[in-house]
Protein backbone atom coordinates (compact mmCIF):
# COMPACT_ATOMS: atom_id res chain seq x y z
CA UNK A 1 0.00 0.00 0.00
CA UNK A 2 0.97 3.38 -0.61
CA UNK A 3 -0.39 6.40 0.85
CA UNK A 4 1.07 9.59 -0.98
CA UNK A 5 0.86 12.63 0.99
CA UNK A 6 1.12 13.09 5.09
CA UNK A 7 -0.85 15.50 5.89
CA UNK A 8 -3.87 15.25 8.29
CA UNK A 9 -5.48 12.64 5.07
CA UNK A 10 -2.71 10.55 5.01
CA UNK A 11 -1.74 10.44 8.39
CA UNK A 12 -5.08 9.10 8.95
CA UNK A 13 -4.87 6.49 6.26
CA UNK A 14 -1.82 4.93 8.02
CA UNK A 15 -2.96 4.95 11.48
CA UNK A 16 -6.20 2.99 9.83
CA UNK A 17 -4.31 0.65 7.54
CA UNK A 18 -1.23 0.35 10.96
CA UNK A 19 -3.94 -0.56 13.07
CA UNK A 20 -5.49 -3.31 11.05
CA UNK A 21 -1.97 -4.60 10.20
CA UNK A 22 -1.58 -3.69 6.73
CA UNK A 23 1.90 -2.61 5.59
CA UNK A 24 1.97 0.87 4.13
CA UNK A 25 4.94 3.35 3.17
CA UNK A 26 3.84 7.26 3.76
CA UNK A 27 5.78 9.66 1.37
CA UNK A 28 6.03 13.26 2.67
CA UNK A 29 7.67 16.22 1.26
CA UNK A 30 7.34 18.46 4.44
CA UNK A 31 10.53 17.14 6.78
CA UNK A 32 9.12 18.73 9.81
CA UNK A 33 5.82 20.24 10.55
CA UNK A 34 5.27 23.82 10.76
CA UNK A 35 3.79 25.47 13.79
CA UNK A 36 3.93 28.74 11.95
CA UNK A 37 0.82 28.68 9.79
CA UNK A 38 -2.14 26.55 12.52
CA UNK A 39 -5.01 26.31 9.86
CA UNK A 40 -7.45 23.98 11.43
CA UNK A 41 -8.25 23.77 15.12
CA UNK A 42 -11.09 22.06 15.46
CA UNK A 43 -11.03 18.65 15.81
CA UNK A 44 -14.46 17.20 15.73
CA UNK A 45 -16.27 14.88 17.92
CA UNK A 46 -16.39 12.02 14.92
CA UNK A 47 -12.82 12.87 14.50
CA UNK A 48 -11.97 12.79 18.62
CA UNK A 49 -13.85 9.24 18.23
CA UNK A 50 -11.45 8.16 15.28
CA UNK A 51 -8.57 8.80 17.35
CA UNK A 52 -9.99 7.05 20.15
CA UNK A 53 -10.07 3.99 18.34
CA UNK A 54 -6.49 4.28 17.14
CA UNK A 55 -5.86 4.62 20.83
CA UNK A 56 -4.38 8.19 20.33
CA UNK A 57 -7.52 10.74 21.67
CA UNK A 58 -5.53 11.18 24.89
CA UNK A 59 -2.07 11.42 23.92
CA UNK A 60 -3.83 14.21 21.64
CA UNK A 61 -5.25 16.08 24.79
CA UNK A 62 -2.49 16.14 26.43
CA UNK A 63 -0.96 17.68 23.63
CA UNK A 64 -3.35 20.30 22.94
CA UNK A 65 -2.35 23.89 24.23
CA UNK A 66 -5.92 24.50 25.33
CA UNK A 67 -7.81 22.08 27.38
CA UNK A 68 -11.41 21.37 26.75
CA UNK A 69 -12.15 22.60 30.39
CA UNK A 70 -10.36 26.08 29.34
CA UNK A 71 -13.40 26.61 27.51
CA UNK A 72 -15.80 25.76 25.26
CA UNK A 73 -17.09 28.84 24.46
CA UNK A 74 -16.84 31.27 21.27
CA UNK A 75 -17.64 34.97 22.22
CA UNK A 76 -18.85 37.55 20.10
CA UNK A 77 -17.80 41.30 21.11
CA UNK A 78 -17.18 44.70 19.62
CA UNK A 79 -13.12 43.86 19.99
CA UNK A 80 -11.37 42.31 22.52
CA UNK A 81 -11.36 45.19 24.87
CA UNK A 82 -14.65 46.42 24.11
CA UNK A 83 -18.02 45.56 24.42
CA UNK A 84 -19.47 41.60 24.39
CA UNK A 85 -22.57 40.91 21.89
CA UNK A 86 -23.09 37.83 22.59
CA UNK A 87 -21.25 33.80 23.45
CA UNK A 88 -22.14 30.11 22.08
CA UNK A 89 -21.67 27.89 24.90
CA UNK A 90 -20.80 24.17 24.29
CA UNK A 91 -19.25 25.25 20.34
CA UNK A 92 -17.88 22.69 18.02
CA UNK A 93 -18.61 19.79 20.62
CA UNK A 94 -16.88 21.19 23.46
CA UNK A 95 -18.12 19.96 27.37
CA UNK A 96 -16.59 18.05 30.18
CA UNK A 97 -19.66 16.42 30.64
CA UNK A 98 -20.09 13.07 29.42
CA UNK A 99 -22.85 12.94 26.93
CA UNK A 100 -24.55 9.62 25.84
CA UNK A 101 -24.66 10.62 22.11
CA UNK A 102 -20.30 10.53 21.41
CA UNK A 103 -17.32 8.84 22.99
CA UNK A 104 -15.29 11.43 22.94
CA UNK A 105 -16.18 15.63 22.90
CA UNK A 106 -14.31 17.95 20.74
CA UNK A 107 -10.94 19.34 20.79
CA UNK A 108 -9.63 22.77 19.82
CA UNK A 109 -5.77 21.73 19.24
CA UNK A 110 -3.77 23.69 15.94
CA UNK A 111 -3.77 21.12 12.69
CA UNK A 112 0.11 21.25 13.74
CA UNK A 113 -0.33 19.44 17.05
CA UNK A 114 -2.66 16.90 14.93
CA UNK A 115 0.46 16.27 12.84
CA UNK A 116 2.90 15.59 15.05
CA UNK A 117 0.93 13.76 17.67
CA UNK A 118 -0.21 11.38 14.26
CA UNK A 119 3.47 11.35 12.84
CA UNK A 120 4.62 9.86 16.20
CA UNK A 121 2.16 7.18 16.37
CA UNK A 122 2.03 6.05 13.10
CA UNK A 123 6.00 5.44 13.64
CA UNK A 124 5.67 3.11 16.35
CA UNK A 125 2.71 0.97 14.35
CA UNK A 126 5.07 -1.83 12.81
CA UNK A 127 4.13 -2.29 9.11
CA UNK A 128 4.20 1.56 8.17
CA UNK A 129 6.85 3.56 7.13
CA UNK A 130 6.75 7.60 6.77
CA UNK A 131 9.45 8.10 4.51
CA UNK A 132 9.61 12.33 5.34
CA UNK A 133 11.14 14.24 2.13
CA UNK A 134 10.19 11.91 -0.33
CA UNK A 135 7.15 13.35 -2.93
CA UNK A 136 5.65 11.33 -5.89
CA UNK A 137 6.02 12.41 -9.57
CA UNK A 138 4.27 10.05 -11.21
CA UNK A 139 1.75 7.20 -11.19
CA UNK A 140 1.07 4.17 -14.11
CA UNK A 141 -1.59 1.94 -13.57
CA UNK A 142 -1.63 -1.35 -15.04
CA UNK A 143 -4.18 -4.52 -14.12
CA UNK A 144 -2.13 -5.86 -11.09
CA UNK A 145 -1.08 -2.68 -9.56
CA UNK A 146 0.70 1.02 -9.50
CA UNK A 147 4.43 1.99 -10.50
CA UNK A 148 4.47 5.63 -8.62
CA UNK A 149 7.88 7.64 -9.44
CA UNK A 150 9.53 9.26 -6.91
CA UNK A 151 11.58 12.05 -6.15
CA UNK A 152 13.56 11.62 -3.06
CA UNK A 153 16.08 13.28 -0.48
CA UNK A 154 18.53 14.69 -2.12
CA UNK A 155 16.79 14.52 -5.96
CA UNK A 156 17.30 11.08 -6.14
CA UNK A 157 14.22 9.34 -8.34
CA UNK A 158 13.08 5.56 -7.90
CA UNK A 159 10.02 3.70 -8.61
CA UNK A 160 7.55 2.33 -5.92
CA UNK A 161 5.35 -0.38 -7.09
CA UNK A 162 1.99 -0.97 -5.23
CA UNK A 163 -1.22 -2.36 -5.49
CA UNK A 164 -3.21 0.28 -4.36
CA UNK A 165 -2.49 3.82 -4.01
CA UNK A 166 -3.84 6.27 -1.52
CA UNK A 167 -3.58 9.89 -3.32
CA UNK A 168 -3.83 11.73 0.26
CA UNK A 169 -1.25 15.09 -1.72
CA UNK A 170 -3.60 17.86 -1.16
CA UNK A 171 -5.03 20.56 -3.52
CA UNK A 172 -1.56 21.25 -4.74
CA UNK A 173 -0.16 17.17 -5.16
CA UNK A 174 0.08 15.27 -8.61
CA UNK A 175 -2.56 12.07 -7.36
CA UNK A 176 -5.67 14.36 -8.85
CA UNK A 177 -3.99 15.07 -12.50
CA UNK A 178 -2.42 11.73 -12.62
CA UNK A 179 -5.25 10.02 -12.17
CA UNK A 180 -7.17 12.77 -15.12
CA UNK A 181 -9.67 14.09 -12.47
CA UNK A 182 -10.51 17.19 -11.95
CA UNK A 183 -12.36 19.67 -9.21
CA UNK A 184 -15.63 20.92 -10.69
CA UNK A 185 -16.76 24.02 -8.25
CA UNK A 186 -16.19 27.51 -7.42
CA UNK A 187 -13.49 30.17 -5.06
CA UNK A 188 -15.12 32.60 -3.28
CA UNK A 189 -13.67 36.45 -4.99
CA UNK A 190 -13.20 37.56 -1.28
CA UNK A 191 -9.38 37.34 -0.23
CA UNK A 192 -8.83 36.36 3.44
CA UNK A 193 -5.39 36.67 6.04
CA UNK A 194 -4.25 35.19 8.61
CA UNK A 195 -1.62 36.12 10.97
CA UNK A 196 -0.39 34.24 13.85
CA UNK A 197 1.06 37.03 16.61
CA UNK A 198 2.77 36.77 20.41
CA UNK A 199 1.47 39.26 23.11
CA UNK A 200 2.42 37.91 26.32
CA UNK A 201 1.22 40.54 28.07
CA UNK A 202 -2.96 41.42 26.25
CA UNK A 203 -5.70 39.52 28.33
CA UNK A 204 -9.04 40.18 27.64
CA UNK A 205 -12.03 40.73 30.19
CA UNK A 206 -14.13 38.64 28.35
CA UNK A 207 -12.71 35.56 29.70
CA UNK A 208 -11.45 32.60 28.11
CA UNK A 209 -13.23 31.80 24.75
CA UNK A 210 -11.85 29.34 21.54
CA UNK A 211 -12.69 32.29 19.34
CA UNK A 212 -13.62 36.21 19.73
CA UNK A 213 -15.44 37.15 16.77
CA UNK A 214 -14.93 41.10 16.56
CA UNK A 215 -18.23 42.73 14.52
CA UNK A 216 -16.72 46.56 14.13
CA UNK A 217 -14.71 49.04 11.86
CA UNK A 218 -12.30 46.26 11.57
CA UNK A 219 -13.76 42.69 11.67
CA UNK A 220 -12.46 39.46 11.80
CA UNK A 221 -11.60 36.47 14.43
CA UNK A 222 -9.13 36.12 16.99
CA UNK A 223 -7.98 33.09 19.48
CA UNK A 224 -5.61 32.17 21.49
CA UNK A 225 -2.91 28.99 20.12
CA UNK A 226 -1.69 28.63 23.60
CA UNK A 227 -1.69 29.82 27.13
CA UNK A 228 1.43 31.61 26.73
CA UNK A 229 0.43 34.52 24.27
CA UNK A 230 0.45 33.09 21.07
CA UNK A 231 -3.02 34.20 19.13
CA UNK A 232 -3.84 33.44 15.74
CA UNK A 233 -5.81 35.99 13.70
CA UNK A 234 -8.49 35.61 10.42
CA UNK A 235 -8.89 38.96 8.79
CA UNK A 236 -11.23 38.48 6.11
CA UNK A 237 -11.69 40.49 3.10
CA UNK A 238 -8.32 41.95 3.66
CA UNK A 239 -5.39 41.27 0.24
CA UNK A 240 -2.16 39.54 0.93
CA UNK A 241 0.06 42.84 0.36
CA UNK A 242 -2.54 45.06 2.57
CA UNK A 243 -2.34 42.52 5.13
CA UNK A 244 1.44 42.50 5.02
CA UNK A 245 1.96 46.03 5.11
CA UNK A 246 -1.47 47.07 7.78
CA UNK A 247 -0.64 43.99 10.33
CA UNK A 248 -0.11 45.34 13.28
CA UNK A 249 -2.89 47.74 12.72
CA UNK A 250 -5.25 45.37 11.57
CA UNK A 251 -4.82 43.56 15.40
CA UNK A 252 -4.50 46.74 17.30
CA UNK A 253 -7.82 47.32 15.87
CA UNK A 254 -9.00 43.75 16.60
CA UNK A 255 -7.67 43.92 19.97
CA UNK A 256 -9.52 47.13 20.49
CA UNK A 257 -6.23 49.25 21.49
CA UNK A 258 -2.49 49.24 21.35
CA UNK A 259 -0.77 45.83 22.61
CA UNK A 260 3.52 45.14 22.53
CA UNK A 261 2.92 42.40 19.87
CA UNK A 262 5.29 40.59 17.28
CA UNK A 263 4.23 39.16 14.36
CA UNK A 264 5.19 35.42 13.50
CA UNK A 265 3.74 35.10 10.37
CA UNK A 266 1.12 35.36 8.05
CA UNK A 267 -0.81 33.44 5.81
CA UNK A 268 -3.41 34.62 2.86
CA UNK A 269 -5.87 31.98 1.43
CA UNK A 270 -9.26 31.99 -0.42
CA UNK A 271 -12.17 29.73 0.10
CA UNK A 272 -12.78 27.25 -2.34
CA UNK A 273 -16.25 25.30 -3.20
CA UNK A 274 -15.13 22.19 -4.62
CA UNK A 275 -15.53 18.53 -5.47
CA UNK A 276 -13.41 16.30 -8.16
CA UNK A 277 -15.14 14.99 -10.75
CA UNK A 278 -14.32 11.34 -9.78
CA UNK A 279 -12.51 10.06 -6.61
CA UNK A 280 -11.04 6.95 -7.99
CA UNK A 281 -9.36 5.59 -11.14
CA UNK A 282 -8.89 1.52 -10.73
CA UNK A 283 -6.61 1.08 -8.34
CA UNK A 284 -5.65 4.74 -7.23
CA UNK A 285 -8.28 6.86 -4.51
CA UNK A 286 -8.21 10.63 -4.07
CA UNK A 287 -8.59 10.85 -0.32
CA UNK A 288 -9.20 14.42 1.73
CA UNK A 289 -8.33 17.85 -0.22
CA UNK A 290 -7.23 15.64 -3.30
CA UNK A 291 -10.60 14.90 -3.59
CA UNK A 292 -12.58 17.72 -2.47
CA UNK A 293 -11.72 21.56 -0.74
CA UNK A 294 -14.54 23.26 1.09
CA UNK A 295 -14.26 26.89 3.26
CA UNK A 296 -13.12 26.51 6.92
CA UNK A 297 -16.26 28.33 8.57
CA UNK A 298 -17.53 25.63 10.89
CA UNK A 299 -14.12 23.85 11.11
CA UNK A 300 -15.40 20.59 8.99
CA UNK A 301 -12.27 20.96 6.43
CA UNK A 302 -9.67 18.65 8.06
CA UNK A 303 -12.32 16.54 9.91
CA UNK A 304 -14.01 15.52 6.61
CA UNK A 305 -10.87 14.47 5.37
CA UNK A 306 -10.10 11.84 7.97
CA UNK A 307 -13.92 10.83 7.60
CA UNK A 308 -12.53 9.76 3.67
CA UNK A 309 -9.60 7.98 5.05
CA UNK A 310 -11.28 5.89 8.02
CA UNK A 311 -13.88 4.87 4.73
CA UNK A 312 -11.30 3.55 2.51
CA UNK A 313 -8.38 2.43 5.21
CA UNK A 314 -11.03 0.09 6.80
CA UNK A 315 -12.15 -1.22 3.24
CA UNK A 316 -8.78 -1.81 1.69
CA UNK A 317 -7.35 -3.34 4.92
CA UNK A 318 -10.42 -5.84 4.11
CA UNK A 319 -9.69 -6.31 0.89
CA UNK A 320 -6.08 -7.19 1.24
CA UNK A 321 -6.61 -9.25 4.01
CA UNK A 322 -8.67 -11.45 1.79
CA UNK A 323 -11.69 -11.49 3.45
CA UNK A 324 -13.90 -8.57 1.32
CA UNK A 325 -14.62 -8.38 -2.40
CA UNK A 326 -12.59 -5.74 -4.50
CA UNK A 327 -16.46 -4.82 -4.92
CA UNK A 328 -16.37 -3.49 -1.44
CA UNK A 329 -13.95 -0.47 -3.05
CA UNK A 330 -17.00 0.61 -5.42
CA UNK A 331 -18.46 2.16 -2.35
CA UNK A 332 -16.04 4.27 -1.14
CA UNK A 333 -17.02 7.37 -3.60
CA UNK A 334 -20.94 6.77 -3.26
CA UNK A 335 -20.58 6.96 0.69
CA UNK A 336 -18.06 10.20 0.64
CA UNK A 337 -19.43 11.83 -2.07
CA UNK A 338 -22.43 12.45 -0.42
CA UNK A 339 -21.04 13.53 3.02
CA UNK A 340 -18.45 15.96 1.30
CA UNK A 341 -21.40 17.95 -0.79
CA UNK A 342 -22.94 18.40 2.74
CA UNK A 343 -20.16 19.78 3.80
CA UNK A 344 -19.52 21.84 1.55
CA UNK A 345 -22.95 23.46 1.57
CA UNK A 346 -23.23 24.06 4.90
CA UNK A 347 -19.35 25.71 4.96
CA UNK A 348 -20.55 27.61 2.36
CA UNK A 349 -24.33 29.02 3.92
CA UNK A 350 -21.58 29.32 7.36
CA UNK A 351 -19.40 31.89 4.58
CA UNK A 352 -22.18 33.93 4.08
CA UNK A 353 -22.30 35.89 7.28
CA UNK A 354 -18.83 36.61 7.79
CA UNK A 355 -18.00 39.23 10.83
CA UNK A 356 -18.17 41.80 8.74
CA UNK A 357 -21.36 40.92 7.16
CA UNK A 358 -23.34 40.67 10.75
CA UNK A 359 -24.58 43.32 13.04
CA UNK A 360 -23.68 43.76 16.31
CA UNK A 361 -26.58 42.13 17.86
CA UNK A 362 -26.93 39.31 20.45
CA UNK A 363 -30.64 37.59 18.63
CA UNK A 364 -29.44 38.05 15.17
CA UNK A 365 -25.77 36.70 15.47
CA UNK A 366 -27.52 33.67 17.72
CA UNK A 367 -30.05 33.59 14.66
CA UNK A 368 -27.39 33.79 11.80
CA UNK A 369 -24.55 31.43 13.19
CA UNK A 370 -25.54 28.48 15.73
CA UNK A 371 -25.15 26.01 12.62
CA UNK A 372 -21.49 27.35 12.35
CA UNK A 373 -20.92 26.30 16.40
CA UNK A 374 -23.90 23.54 16.83
CA UNK A 375 -23.29 21.16 13.70
CA UNK A 376 -23.62 17.74 15.64
CA UNK A 377 -26.88 17.15 13.51
CA UNK A 378 -23.75 17.13 10.50
CA UNK A 379 -20.39 15.97 12.02
CA UNK A 380 -22.35 12.54 13.58
CA UNK A 381 -25.47 12.56 11.74
CA UNK A 382 -24.44 11.74 8.10
CA UNK A 383 -25.54 8.36 6.81
CA UNK A 384 -24.78 6.19 4.37
CA UNK A 385 -28.14 4.75 3.57
CA UNK A 386 -28.14 4.23 -0.56
CA UNK A 387 -24.51 3.04 -0.63
CA UNK A 388 -24.41 -0.39 -2.81
CA UNK A 389 -23.03 -2.20 0.68
CA UNK A 390 -25.33 -1.06 2.97
CA UNK A 391 -28.91 -3.10 3.62
CA UNK A 392 -31.62 -0.58 1.50
CA UNK A 393 -34.16 0.03 3.51
CA UNK A 394 -35.42 4.28 3.86
CA UNK A 395 -37.67 5.01 1.11
CA UNK A 396 -37.97 8.65 2.35
CA UNK A 397 -35.49 10.74 3.66
CA UNK A 398 -35.10 14.78 4.84
CA UNK A 399 -32.50 17.24 4.24
CA UNK A 400 -29.42 16.44 6.54
CA UNK A 401 -30.35 18.92 9.96
CA UNK A 402 -26.62 20.38 10.12
CA UNK A 403 -27.40 21.64 13.99
CA UNK A 404 -29.42 18.86 15.74
CA UNK A 405 -28.10 15.37 15.81
CA UNK A 406 -30.85 12.41 16.38
CA UNK A 407 -29.24 8.79 17.24
CA UNK A 408 -30.63 6.39 14.88
CA UNK A 409 -30.44 2.45 13.79
CA UNK A 410 -31.63 3.24 10.11
CA UNK A 411 -28.61 0.93 8.04
CA UNK A 412 -26.25 4.19 7.18
CA UNK A 413 -25.95 5.41 10.04
CA UNK A 414 -23.48 5.56 12.74
CA UNK A 415 -24.17 3.20 15.73
CA UNK A 416 -25.82 4.94 17.83
CA UNK A 417 -23.45 5.43 21.11
CA UNK A 418 -23.89 5.25 24.92
CA UNK A 419 -22.31 5.13 28.26
CA UNK A 420 -22.51 1.51 29.97
CA UNK A 421 -22.94 0.53 33.24
CA UNK A 422 -19.28 0.12 33.93
CA UNK A 423 -18.62 3.41 32.67
CA UNK A 424 -16.69 1.85 29.19
CA UNK A 425 -18.31 3.53 26.03
CA UNK A 426 -20.32 1.31 23.93
CA UNK A 427 -17.75 1.73 20.96
CA UNK A 428 -14.74 0.20 23.19
CA UNK A 429 -16.68 -3.10 23.03
CA UNK A 430 -16.82 -3.09 19.31
CA UNK A 431 -14.27 -5.50 17.51
CA UNK A 432 -11.68 -3.88 14.91
CA UNK A 433 -13.68 -6.16 12.15
CA UNK A 434 -17.54 -6.47 12.14
CA UNK A 435 -19.88 -6.39 14.97
CA UNK A 436 -23.28 -7.95 16.06
CA UNK A 437 -24.84 -5.53 18.55
CA UNK A 438 -28.02 -6.75 19.93
CA UNK A 439 -29.88 -9.04 22.67
CA UNK A 440 -27.11 -12.15 22.88
CA UNK A 441 -28.66 -13.24 26.01
CA UNK A 442 -32.04 -13.64 24.27
CA UNK A 443 -30.28 -15.25 20.95
CA UNK A 444 -31.99 -17.54 19.25
CA UNK A 445 -30.61 -19.84 16.35
CA UNK A 446 -29.88 -16.54 14.52
CA UNK A 447 -26.85 -15.77 16.36
CA UNK A 448 -25.04 -18.55 15.81
CA UNK A 449 -25.85 -18.64 12.29
CA UNK A 450 -24.38 -15.46 11.41
CA UNK A 451 -21.19 -16.29 13.48
CA UNK A 452 -21.17 -19.61 11.81
CA UNK A 453 -20.74 -18.06 8.20
CA UNK A 454 -18.76 -15.41 9.37
CA UNK A 455 -16.17 -17.81 10.42
CA UNK A 456 -16.93 -20.06 7.46
CA UNK A 457 -15.65 -16.93 5.14
CA UNK A 458 -13.04 -15.31 7.52
CA UNK A 459 -14.92 -12.71 8.34
CA UNK A 460 -13.76 -10.76 12.16
CA UNK A 461 -17.06 -11.05 14.03
CA UNK A 462 -17.56 -9.46 17.51
CA UNK A 463 -20.58 -10.01 19.41
CA UNK A 464 -21.46 -7.27 21.97
CA UNK A 465 -24.86 -7.71 23.85
CA UNK A 466 -27.59 -5.29 24.27
CA UNK A 467 -30.87 -4.79 25.60
CA UNK A 468 -33.33 -6.98 25.01
CA UNK A 469 -36.11 -5.10 23.15
CA UNK A 470 -33.24 -3.85 20.70
CA UNK A 471 -33.10 -4.86 17.25
CA UNK A 472 -29.78 -6.69 15.53
CA UNK A 473 -27.24 -4.60 13.92
CA UNK A 474 -24.51 -5.85 12.03
CA UNK A 475 -21.71 -2.86 12.69
CA UNK A 476 -19.29 -1.74 9.98
CA UNK A 477 -15.38 -1.52 11.59
CA UNK A 478 -15.77 2.61 11.41
CA UNK A 479 -19.02 1.77 13.57
CA UNK A 480 -21.60 2.75 10.47
CA UNK A 481 -24.92 0.32 10.37
CA UNK A 482 -24.84 -2.05 7.44
CA UNK A 483 -28.17 -4.01 8.26
CA UNK A 484 -30.50 -4.42 11.03
CA UNK A 485 -32.84 -7.37 11.33
CA UNK A 486 -34.97 -8.79 14.04
CA UNK A 487 -33.41 -12.05 13.86
CA UNK A 488 -29.31 -11.94 13.06
CA UNK A 489 -29.99 -14.97 11.17
CA UNK A 490 -31.36 -12.13 8.19
CA UNK A 491 -28.29 -9.58 8.66
CA UNK A 492 -26.72 -9.75 4.85
CA UNK A 493 -23.08 -10.21 5.41
CA UNK A 494 -22.16 -10.80 1.80
CA UNK A 495 -23.49 -7.61 0.96
CA UNK A 496 -21.63 -5.64 3.55
CA UNK A 497 -18.26 -7.13 2.48
CA UNK A 498 -19.19 -6.28 -1.16
CA UNK A 499 -19.92 -9.86 -2.55
CA UNK A 500 -23.40 -8.43 -3.83
CA UNK A 501 -22.22 -5.11 -5.00
CA UNK A 502 -25.91 -4.36 -7.37
CA UNK A 503 -24.15 -1.59 -9.29
CA UNK A 504 -22.59 2.02 -8.28
CA UNK A 505 -24.48 4.49 -7.66
CA UNK A 506 -24.70 8.07 -6.15
CA UNK A 507 -25.46 8.08 -2.25
CA UNK A 508 -28.02 10.33 -1.84
CA UNK A 509 -27.09 14.06 -0.09
CA UNK A 510 -29.38 13.52 2.61
CA UNK A 511 -29.93 11.53 6.26
CA UNK A 512 -32.36 9.13 7.12
CA UNK A 513 -34.99 11.06 9.00
CA UNK A 514 -36.57 8.56 11.04
CA UNK A 515 -33.06 8.22 12.09
CA UNK A 516 -31.16 11.09 12.35
CA UNK A 517 -27.82 9.95 11.40
C1 LIG B 1 -7.00 29.16 7.12
C2 LIG B 1 -7.50 27.77 7.22
C3 LIG B 1 -8.20 27.37 8.35
C4 LIG B 1 -8.70 26.08 8.44
N1 LIG B 1 -9.41 25.74 9.54
C5 LIG B 1 -9.91 24.49 9.64
C6 LIG B 1 -10.63 24.06 10.82
O1 LIG B 1 -10.84 24.82 11.77
N2 LIG B 1 -11.07 22.78 10.88
C7 LIG B 1 -10.85 21.91 9.84
O2 LIG B 1 -11.27 20.76 9.94
N3 LIG B 1 -10.15 22.28 8.72
C8 LIG B 1 -9.68 23.53 8.59
N4 LIG B 1 -8.93 23.89 7.49
C9 LIG B 1 -8.70 22.90 6.42
C10 LIG B 1 -7.54 21.96 6.71
O3 LIG B 1 -6.35 22.68 6.90
C11 LIG B 1 -7.42 21.01 5.52
O4 LIG B 1 -8.72 20.48 5.27
C12 LIG B 1 -6.46 19.84 5.75
O5 LIG B 1 -5.13 20.25 5.91
C13 LIG B 1 -6.51 18.88 4.56
O6 LIG B 1 -5.77 17.73 4.83
P1 LIG B 1 -5.17 16.83 3.68
O7 LIG B 1 -4.30 15.83 4.36
O8 LIG B 1 -6.25 16.35 2.79
O9 LIG B 1 -4.32 17.83 2.80
P2 LIG B 1 -3.03 18.66 3.19
O10 LIG B 1 -3.08 19.12 4.59
O11 LIG B 1 -2.85 19.67 2.13
O12 LIG B 1 -1.88 17.58 3.11
C14 LIG B 1 -1.39 17.11 1.87
C15 LIG B 1 0.00 16.60 2.09
O13 LIG B 1 0.51 16.06 0.88
C16 LIG B 1 1.85 16.45 0.75
N5 LIG B 1 2.18 16.43 -0.70
C17 LIG B 1 1.95 17.38 -1.64
N6 LIG B 1 2.41 16.99 -2.84
C18 LIG B 1 2.91 15.75 -2.66
C19 LIG B 1 3.53 14.81 -3.54
N7 LIG B 1 3.74 15.10 -4.83
N8 LIG B 1 3.92 13.62 -3.02
C20 LIG B 1 3.72 13.33 -1.72
N9 LIG B 1 3.15 14.19 -0.85
C21 LIG B 1 2.76 15.39 -1.31
C22 LIG B 1 1.93 17.83 1.35
O14 LIG B 1 3.24 18.14 1.79
C23 LIG B 1 0.97 17.70 2.53
O15 LIG B 1 1.57 17.31 3.72
C24 LIG B 1 -8.43 25.17 7.38
C25 LIG B 1 -7.70 25.55 6.27
C26 LIG B 1 -7.25 26.85 6.18
C27 LIG B 1 -6.48 27.26 4.96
Amino acid sequence: MLVVGGGPAGLAAAAELGLRGVECVVLEPRAEVSHLRPRAKTTSVRTMEHLRRWGVADALRAAAPLPVAWSQRVTFCESLSGRRITDFDNAFGLTTTRDDRFAEAGQQVPQPVVEDVLRAHIERLPGVELRLGHAASTLIQDDDGVTVGVRGRGGARYDIRARYVLGCDGAVGVTRDQIGARYVGRSDPRPNFNVVFRAPSFDTQLGPAVQYWVLGATSGLVGRLDLAGTWWAVIPGIEAAYGAAHASELITALLGGPVPHELVASDPWTAHMMIADRFRDRRVFLVGESAHLNPPWGGHGFNTCVGDAVNIGWKIAAVEQGWASPELLDSYEPERRGVVEQTVASAEANMRSLAGDLPPDGPAVQLAKRPEFHSLGLVLGYSYAGSPVVESTADHRDPVDVTNYTPSTEPGARLPHRWLPEGASLYDRLGLGFSLVGPLRARGPGVSTLADLARQKRIPLSLVDSAANQPFLLVRPDQHIAARAADAADLDLDLAIGHRVPGTHAVSTTSSSASGE
